[in-house]
């Protein structure tokens, strides 16, 4: 496959730093991507040359300000195939974007006796809001199963979904079992049931084409760092019919139509949304990012971090000792694994001193982990950005890891 991995990391500066006198080996995009000059300097340019609060000022700058605002959610809509702008709103992260769903949707929607449904392999972001929900309301949290490879046991979520579900509620992509799943056929189920859908895109709008059309959900929550933009910018997309309908959920300046002591208005969706000055300038990095990306083209990145998981997965299973957690047929670029006799913390510290930056722990996955009977793992998680030389590096230093604890 011709992809220039080389030019691509001159791309990111952060690539060409050292750690521990290293080169660095960033492994850990599943946590968080690192950014592109294209994104650094979008964010700096808006600050030094565009900066002013948006939807309030009359003066020119304040007009480009929004002006420039308003075309990311064009952009971001475009990007996963939203038919309308009005169906993206601006959160700090896929977290709130939950939240907000659990706050408005759930509020309205969930009462006495319902069900949610969700799943064992998903992130404490898209479990915790559910449970608070259904403490508030008397409702009951349902978990599907998954399979000993860590692929999604689909047979028995359907066996879940009965007449009490309001919510399926499940991520594309595990952050730590890798695992893809298959969401148009798990939304044509919940669809065929009228059950409303929440997909966690965390982990799958950075790795692949998303189009949320044809996923067939009805609300679908990403972070922007993860997708090699600033934190503090994240979206919620959801059908205009449903978040038109919802109850606000944050009130106050920019969210309203009219207010008076007798009584507010709001405004429509998205606005009525996002109240408050947002990060204005996360914003706008989340759309350099999006314009970055489409450069290189998605269906590009997902076949290299394709490229990168096949030689990470042969090169690791050679590893004495080490066991991959997650094996599933559709699997992005994230290799969970634990090494016999060794902490993953301390797997985590030796690969430091060798500037190979990877994730131990639970992966705020407590009960996936509870599940599987492991208290952590390490995880090593691939971009586009990341080569075979580093997946060598990384298991050339598991090798010494095994030699210094056996
Ligand atoms: N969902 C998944 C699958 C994740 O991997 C993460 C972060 O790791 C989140 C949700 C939460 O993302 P954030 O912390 O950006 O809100």
């Amino acid at each position: 496959m011709s992809f220039d991995v080389e030019r691509i990391r001159r791309d990111f500066p952060i690539l060409a730093t050292k750690m521990r006198e290293r080169p660095l080996a960033y492994l850990d995009t599943a946590a968080s991507a690192q950014k592109p000059k294209a994104v650094i300097d979008a964010i700096s340019d808006f600050y030094s040359s565009h900066y002013a609060n948006i939807h309030r000022g009359v003066y020119q700058l304040s007009a480009e300000a929004t002006r420039r605002y308003d075309a990311v959610r064009k952009r971001v809509a475009q990007f996963i195939g939203a038919r309308d702008p009005r169906e993206i709103v601006f959160v700090r992260n896929a977290t709130e974007a939950i939240n907000l769903v659990a706050r408005s949707w759930g509020e309205a929607q969930i009462g006495k006796g319902d069900e949610i449904v969700v799943t064992t392999m998903e992130h404490h972001a898209n479990i915790v809001p559910w449970q608070m929900l259904a403490a508030r309301k008397e409702a009951r949290l349902r978990v599907a199963s998954i399979h000993e490879d860590g692929s999604l046991d689909v047979a028995q979520l359907e066996s879940l979904l009965g007449p009490r579900t309001r919510l399926l509620a499940f991520t594309h992509v595990s952050n730590v079992l890798g695992t893809i799943n298959p969401v148009a056929e798990i939304t044509a189920m919940a669809r065929a049931r009228g059950i409303t859908t929440l997909v966690d895109g965390a982990q799958g709008v950075p790795h692949g084409p998303v189009d949320v059309a044809s996923l067939g959900c009805d609300f679908y929550a990403f972070s922007g760092h993860k997708l090699f933009g600033p934190s503090g910018a994240g979206v919620l997309w959801g059908r205009h019919a449903i978040l038109d309908a919802m109850p606000p959920f944050l009130g106050g300046g920019d969210m309203i139509e009219r207010v008076s002591f007798k009584g507010t208005t709001y405004a429509r969706a998205p606005e009525r949304f996002e109240a408050g000055t947002p990060d204005i300038a996360s914003v706008i990095g989340l759309g350099a990012a999006i314009d970055y990306l489409e450069g290189i083209g998605m269906a590009n990145i997902a076949a290299w971090e394709h490229a990168l998981l096949v030689h990470a997965t042969e090169a690791l299973s050679k590893v004495p000792g080490l066991r991959i957690i997650g094996t599933a047929k559709e699997k992005a670029a994230v290799v969970a694994f634990v090494l016999d006799g060794v902490h993953p913390h301390d797997i985590g510290t030796v690969l430091d001193g060798e500037g190979i930056a990877i994730r131990a722990g639970h992966h705020c996955a407590q009960p996936l982990m509870e599940h599987l009977g492991l208290p952590a793992t390490a995880r090593a998680s691939f971009a586009f950005y990341n080569t075979p030389a580093e997946i060598d590096r990384l298991v050339a230093a598991l090798e010494k890891t095994r030699d210094l604890f056996a």
